[in-house]
């Protein structure tokens, strides 16, 4: 970018016009510093003028304006926080009454005389026209630069700013800059994809004429965002890729060996994933995989696998889980594999004692233990490797993007195989884990039980304790899973101990029953897990800290009370820890009596669907990415215009270019290509650790 135009750009918000000294105070408060910072600062929201009527030819359900003065202004508090302000705006053909709930501060906004645009969705009440929580424009007498419009911005606000305002700061910065900024993208690919030009975008997105040209330019920036996104993913795939790694071939000897080892006859999908996981070891460069499959399919082995190949070519191994019991489990599988053999391996974990802890430290430093399992206490700087060949992260979701990073082994790099039961959408996967390759288990081992899985009416819950008991006299095991509520939260629903206190005084009282959550210490953990799975305990009471992996084949029922506030991918997890052994699996998800329509819609799809992935793909378009998925979780800066789900197919595109774009140029050195590469570095730098590129 040449000076002159940074120099403008960058320049402090008041000198803009309409901007003094007290606004960019306010402005500064939204993190608006700089005339740049406030052309970009786009509108959350449009009111849509296009169809303004006379009160009298409303419509119901249909969303239109109307033009009026304030006539009466009221407020009635109820108590408990509850108000509802309500004024009535009158016009030549009729009167409209406009309310508020719960939003007290409207009432000193308004006064008798006022001016008034007023757009929302009108209902008939009594024979008066209503409109709930209507879009307002205060139409003042002074000349404003938008009348006419029938698009109308709506930005985001801080106290003792007023839309008005802001309309007319982000007016004049539009005026001023919108040619200015130079352009991001290549000619070639504005021409190709019909993309908006960035002034017309600038334009378009804050004074749009009419919802066509606010459409082009919202794509254009949606477009962006996510091609430079794609971008920073494909350039950290060619980076990883470009260190070298130490070639570990499966040898037709090392295979036959492994498979000796294995206790069971691999599925087809886990010789598949085998095959792609052993190709990518063979070479010289690092790889960079994710093994994703449901619940239950197997990765374990697979992993096992990998591990056992590194310990061949005398590398040592690492995997790390998201808890100690599952390190432990992993641990577990594996000495019941490698009885006969010379392979030794430790679990590091933050419940290690001092003095054993150092012992196992100095023996991976020497190279005498080959593989480690862990939690997060396997990449602290205390652990040295002595000759490092494979990472295996487990549950790749739980841990930062970054943290792989910290197990790079000088100028080489490990090979890394990530693991996620979690059926992650295409477009989360793409996007996430975009500089990984992927394999898929798809199917279950032979043997399997499905899991059979009812809503509980609440009138029907005496039948479904019935139904455990009978399951847990006939030897069998149960859980119960019940969200850890916090005092904060409003939804009823029992908390993990309420729920433990009620079943041991009530429906369960015969049998032996413990408390499982994450806020019990490691080593109290561990404890109740080894009593569950020794049988000694029958009843396991637990928040969702049993989620990932836990392995206890006689269990083979599951209550969950307060389903809704699990995500369904989530669920799926949960429900897969029955089911595990030759008994069939059942789960009851007690439904309670304030359960919503839709989320009555998700659970009973819960309940008919045993798919993973098509559960996880439903959830994210009812409830958008959550938690689970945001990007914010994985150390990414969050999505400003751009949804990962409602935008997939301009993903799709964003993506093939990007991949083009770096193959071509790798580092994006081309002059046409440096405004891109700024802002990739800008947004994703630091996060990706991308910044060293080129
Ligand atoms: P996940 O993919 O959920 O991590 P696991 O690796 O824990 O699944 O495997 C689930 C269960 O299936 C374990 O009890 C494991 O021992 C068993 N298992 C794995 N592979 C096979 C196989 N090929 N045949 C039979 N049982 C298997
Ligand atoms: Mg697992």
């Amino acid at each position: 970018m040449n000076d002159a135009i940074k120099q403008t750009l960058l320049s402090p918000v008041e000198s803009l016009r309409h901007v003094g000294r007290e606004r960019a105070r306010l402005l500064e408060r939204m993190g608006i510093r700089t005339a740049s910072d406030l052309l970009f600062d786009f509108p959350r929201d449009y009111q849509d003028l296009s169809d303004e009527r006379p009160i009298g030819e409303l419509e119901e359900d249909e969303l239109q304006s109307v033009r009026g003065t304030v006539t009466e202004i009221a407020i009635a508090n109820k108590g408990f926080g509850k108000s509802r302000v309500s004024i009535l705006v009158q016009d030549e053909s009729g009167s409209l009454r406009a309310t508020w709930f719960n939003q007290p501060f409207m009432f000193g906004k308004f006064h008798e005389g006022q001016q008034l645009l007023l757009t929302a969705k009108p209902k008939m009440r009594g024979m008066m026209w209503e409109m709930s929580h209507p879009q307002i424009t205060w139409l003042a007498d002074e000349e404003d630069p938008l009348a006419g419009r029938k698009l109308l911005p709506v930005y985001a606000l801080t106290e003792g700013l007023s839309q008005y305002y802001m309309r007319r700061m982000a007016w004049s910065a539009v005026e001023e800059l919108a040619e200015v900024p130079e352009e991001v993208f290549p000619e070639e690919l504005l021409r190709r994809y019909g993309i908006a030009p960035l002034a017309e975008a600038i334009r378009g997105i804050h004074q749009p004429a009419d919802q066509e040209t606010l459409e082009r330019a919202r794509r254009r920036f949606i477009f962006q965002e996510l091609f430079v996104l794609q971008l920073a993913v494909s350039t950290r795939r060619a980076l990883q890729r470009s260190l070298p790694a130490p070639p570990l071939p499966a040898t037709t000897k090392v295979d036959a060996r492994i498979r000796r080892l294995l206790p069971f006859e691999l599925t087809e999908s886990q010789n598949r994933a085998i095959a792609e996981v052993s190709a990518d070891m063979a070479l010289d460069r690092p790889m960079n995989r994710l093994l994703q499959g449901d619940v239950g399919s197997g990765k374990t082995l697979v992993a096992l696998y990998a591990m056992l190949v590194a310990v061949a070519h005398g590398k040592q191994a690492v995997l790390m889980a998201p808890t100690e019991i599952l390190a432990r489990q992993h641990a577990d599988t594996l000495a019941g594999m490698l009885e006969a053999s010379r392979v030794r391996f430790a679990v590091l974990a933050g419940g290690t004692a001092k003095g054993e802890r150092e012992q196992i430290l100095a023996e991976i430093a020497s190279g005498e233990i080959n593989v480690v399992l862990g939690t997060h206490a396997v990449i602290q700087d205390s652990v040295k490797f002595k000759d490092l060949g494979l990472v295996v992260i487990d549950e790749q979701h739980k841990f930062g993007v970054k943290q792989r990073a910290a197990l790079r082994q000088g100028d080489m790099s490990p090979h890394y195989l990530v693991m996620t039961a979690t059926p992650i959408p295409r477009t989360v996967t793409m996007t996430l884990f975009g500089d990984l390759d992927i394999s898929t288990l798809t199917e279950l081992p032979g043997g399997r039980q499905p899991i059979n899985t009812y809503l509980v009416e609440p009138d029907h819950q005496a039948r479904w304790w019935q139904f455990v008991r009978d399951r847990l006299r006939e030897g069998r095991q149960a859980y119960v899973v019940a969200p850890l509520v916090d005092e904060s939260e409003t939804i009823s629903a029992p908390s993990v101990a309420e729920a433990f206190e009620q079943l041991t005084n009530g429906e369960l009282e015969a049998f032996r029953m413990a408390l499982l959550h994450g806020r019990m210490t490691a080593a109290d953990k561990q404890e109740t897990m080894d009593l569950f799975r020794d049988g000694e305990t029958q009843v396991l009471v637990s928040t969702s800290v049993i989620e990932v992996g836990v392995d206890v084949p006689n269990a083979s029922v599951m209550t969950v009370a307060g389903a809704e506030r699990f995500g369904l991918a989530q669920l799926h997890q949960l429900r897969g820890r029955v089911g595990r052994g030759n008994h069939a699996g059942f789960c009851g998800v007690l439904v309670s009596e304030e359960l919503s329509e839709q989320g009555r819609e998700r659970l009973t799809a819960f309940s008919k669907s045993t798919d993973g992935f098509a559960l996880a793909e439903l959830d994210f378009s009812m409830r958008g990415p959550g938690d689970l998925f945001g990007t914010q979780q994985h150390g990414l800066p969050p999505l400003r215009l751009a949804d990962l789900q409602r935008d997939r197919e301009i993903l799709e595109e964003a993506r093939r270019e990007a991949q083009l774009l770096v193959s071509e140029d790798p580092g994006l050195k081309h002059a046409e290509h440096e405004r891109l590469r700024e802002q990739m570095l800008k947004r994703y730098g630091e996060a990706l650790d991308i910044s060293d590129v080129g």
